[in-house]
């Protein structure tokens, strides 16, 4: 499982199975946190991806 979160406020971005696309991400969303405004960066310590198994 991955997740894709808010570095800020944890929102989540994405859940799944498969391994995210940031990039389509980033275009769902308009390149910011909904919740609380937060630019998703390219750079990937603004983004958490975790793998759970
Ligand atoms: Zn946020």
């Amino acid at each position: 499982m991955f997740t894709v979160t808010c570095s800020r406020c944890k929102y989540v971005f994405y859940k799944g199975e498969k391994i995210p696309n940031l990039y389509k991400i980033y275009v769902r969303f308009g390149g910011r946190c909904p919740v609380c405004g937060r630019e998703i960066g390219w750079v990937p310590q603004s983004i958490d991806v975790k793998a759970k198994r």
